[in-house]
């Protein structure tokens, strides 16, 4: 019989489209399960803070579908001290809170290895952020709605591209990561990608879009954040010494990324992942993380959810230049 009666809850990082959808199926499991759920503001800022609720059925009725999170979340870098996690962890007893699920990137999870490593508070981590680029897991909650805003932005900078005869330099978000760019150049139809994981020519950029433009006139070329030549605007200003003649443009989608309703498939992830952390708990099992590879959750050590930079999909790249228009 588990130990765990009461479980603490918090967001942390950057906020996702699907968090939650998570929150609310983690108090629907576990106090379905007899357990009691506190829901802690702010991620850890919250915690040293002591800003603590518990949560009811009615705190996560009709969240599924909304965006950001209802706990908030922030970055704390007292947290980071030792000082600080002797705080976060008194509040923790104060509300007898047995064990955590913690939702967020690999920041997150780091932070939750500290507490279970130097306080012994069990924690199981999902993999919240819309980069994708958690170890351990083919899809993280938020990224799937992340693409598909993406795209939806991606086919309207397409009708002004188009009507103008413009080349459209378009810069999306995922840090270090070249997921959101990759897929969101395959699902939008981008005439070239540019991402973190491949070396960015410029001069073989340039002979590209003069290839595309010798028929339609008028390209979408994404830029990942992270490129090794720079955002959008410095691709723009690089590649247009080549592209004499041609009405270049930059557009930078910025924080809408991370916004709005999550898709259907971010909001299972969400729930299926919520459900297997309390379960995970109750039977006693902690300093996990959880993941989905193909159709199946799968857990691993929650250190791996913290192991450095994820590899892109090869496949993804090959499949993009097997649609290159070549001149
Ligand atoms: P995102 O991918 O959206 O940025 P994240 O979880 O990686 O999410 P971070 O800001 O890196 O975001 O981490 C969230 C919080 O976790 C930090 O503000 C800090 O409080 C805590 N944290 C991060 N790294 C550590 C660490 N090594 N030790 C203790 N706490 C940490």
């Amino acid at each position: 019989m588990s130990e765990v009666k009461r479980i603490g809850v918090l967001t942390s990082g950057g906020d996702a489209p699907g968090m939650n959808a998570c929150i609310r199926a983690v108090v629907k499991a576990a106090i379905g399960k007899g357990l009691k759920v506190f829901g802690i503001e702010d991620g850890y800022k919250g915690m040293i803070e002591n800003r603590i609720k518990e949560l009811s059925y009615i705190d996560v009725n009709n969240v599924i579908h909304l965006g950001g999170t209802i706990l908030g979340t922030a970055r704390s870098e007292a947290f980071k001290t030792r000082e600080g996690r002797e705080k976060a962890v008194a509040n923790l007893k104060l509300h007898q809170i047995d064990a955590l699920i913690l939702i967020g990137g690999d920041g997150t999870f780091a932070g939750g290895m500290a507490l279970t490593n130097e306080f012994d508070v069990p924690v199981i981590g999902l993999p919240g952020t819309i980069d994708n680029d958690i170890h351990g897991t083919d899809f993280t909650i938020g990224y799937d709605t992340c693409l598909n805003t993406v795209v939806e932005a991606v086919d309207k900078i397409r009708d002004t591209a188009s009507s103008h005869h413009r080349v459209f330099f378009v810069e999306v978000m995922g840090r270090a990561s070249g997921y959101i760019a990759l897929n969101s150049a395959i699902a939008s139809g981008a005439e070239s990608v540019l991402i973190p994981e491949t070396v960015t020519d410029i001069p073989l950029l340039a002979k590209e879009i003069k290839d595309q433009n010798k028929g339609i006139r008028s390209s979408i070329i994404i830029v990942a954040e992270g490129d090794d030549e720079g955002g959008a605007k410095e691709i723009m200003a690089k590649v247009k010494p080549y592209l004499e003649g041609y009405d270049l443009r930059y557009s930078i989608l910025g924080h809408i990324q991370r916004g709005g309703s999550p898709s259907a498939f971010d909001r299972i992830l969400a729930t299926r992942m919520g459900v297997k952390a309390v379960e995970l708990l109750v039977e006693g099992k902690k300093s996990l993380m959880i993941g989905q590879i193909g159709r199946d959750l799968v857990t691993h050590n929650i250190l791996e959810g913290t192991t450095g930079t994820v590899p892109n999909d090869d496949s993804g790249i090959q499949l993009l230049e097997s649609l290159l228009t070549k001149g």
